[in-house]
């Protein structure tokens, strides 16, 4: 069984050497105590939040332990079970690691979760219909709330959770405007996911001139943003915002390696009355059904479109997770092991 460790702690910029791969014996399932499902882990999930583990300095996220395998959720197949809940070949998602298969105690509930693979492929109960979905969809719908012909702009937004925030603005009759960084990203986000339009940023590398793209962008101004980069672009969009909008804090990017993230203009926020909330989807476990339900029906019919940058094997997940830090990935970034 192969598996990534995290091997030490970045000074500043995450590199390779932060990470090494080992080898361990796999259990047999004979020696699976009661209880326990073997998980052969077919697709890995690369995310942000992961970069704030590798440090050991206070999060919302505990510190990922040195020497350990680097946590992570995975969509698998049981090969063997000893939980009756569990059948060799099911589909399952996790929290299995960067590692090729895994062992796991699953009678506490939601440790490890059957999915219908029929009209949902399985790479997306990772992305849009999994973790990254229910943060766009709890970030719009319960902080952001648009109305209809309201204006909401959503930072990367070719993204795993940014190109689930805009389809799901559009299906509230709101406009959706995003900021991606490249041309090739902003014509996908505007003719593949139907936005209304999208800003690329590094067009624009000053304040003054990204918020008059946001201008023209944002005719009516700005009602509701959704926050997944922090620096500029928030500040541009204070600039732009209109009395009584909501901010979604959900992610500062251009922060995770240690970068400062300054805040120009916060007195915006107190001329606008806006509301700035910040959030982990991870502490609303109780909306997740109901996210879950909408992202998965929308996802199953086609409504709701996405993309994956899917690096090949073990062994290309650390290359492929410093790509995320730095937007080298296309949509939800993914490792297939199978
Ligand atoms: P994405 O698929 O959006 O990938 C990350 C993207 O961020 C890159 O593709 C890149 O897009 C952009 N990016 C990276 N570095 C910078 C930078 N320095 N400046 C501007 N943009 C940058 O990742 P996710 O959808 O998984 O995550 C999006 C955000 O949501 C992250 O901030 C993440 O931490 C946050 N998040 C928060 C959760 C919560 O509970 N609060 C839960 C899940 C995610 P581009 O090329 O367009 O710049």
């Amino acid at each position: 069984n192969r598996q990534i460790l995290l091997a030490s702690r970045p000074q500043g910029e995450a590199g390779l050497d932060n990470f090494s791969l080992v080898e361990q014996d796999l259990p047999g399932p004979e020696e699976l105590a009661e209880g326990q499902v073997l998980v052969r882990n077919h697709f890995l999930s690369l995310d942000p939040y992961m970069r704030g583990r590798m440090n050991d300095s206070k999060s919302y996220a505990a510190p990922q332990p040195l020497g350990a395998v680097m946590l992570g959720g995975t969509a698998g197949e049981v090969i063997a079970s000893r939980n009756p809940a569990f059948q060799a070949g099911d589909s399952v998602v996790g929290m299995g690691g960067w590692q090729e298969h895994f062992v796991v105690d699953a009678s506490q509930r939601g440790v490890l979760n059957k999915v219908d693979t029929r009209h949902i492929p399985l790479s997306a109960y990772l992305g849009a219909v999994g973790m990254p979905g229910v943060t766009a969809w709890y970030g719009l719908t319960q902080i952001i709330r648009p109305k209809a012909g309201e204006t909401v702009v959503v930072s990367a937004a070719s993204g795993a959770v940014g190109s689930v925030v805009g389809q799901l603005a559009k299906a509230r009759g709101a406009r959706a405007v995003g900021l991606a960084g490249g041309a090739e990203k902003c014509r996908y986000v505007v003719e593949e996911l139907g936005f209304d339009a999208c800003i690329d940023y590094r067009q624009h590398p000053d304040l003054a001139s990204l918020s008059q793209a946001l201008k023209a962008a944002c005719p009516d101004g700005i009602d509701g943003h959704f926050e997944n980069v922090g620096g500029l672009i928030l500040d541009a969009v204070l600039l732009r915002a209109n009395a009584f909008s909501r901010v979604a804090m959900c992610g500062m990017i251009s922060g995770y390696n240690g970068e400062p993230i300054p805040l120009q203009y916060p007195q915006l926020i107190l001329t606008n009355r806006m509301k700035v909330e910040g959030f982990i989807v991870s502490e609303h476990m109780e909306l997740w059904p109901e996210a879950l339900k909408e992202l998965g029906g929308l996802v199953a019919t086609g409504r709701l479109k996405f993309r994956e940058s899917v690096a090949q094997g073990l062994e290309a997940a650390p290359e492929a997770f410093l790509g995320l830090l730095k937007g080298r990935n296309f949509g939800k970034q993914l490792v297939k092991l199978v």
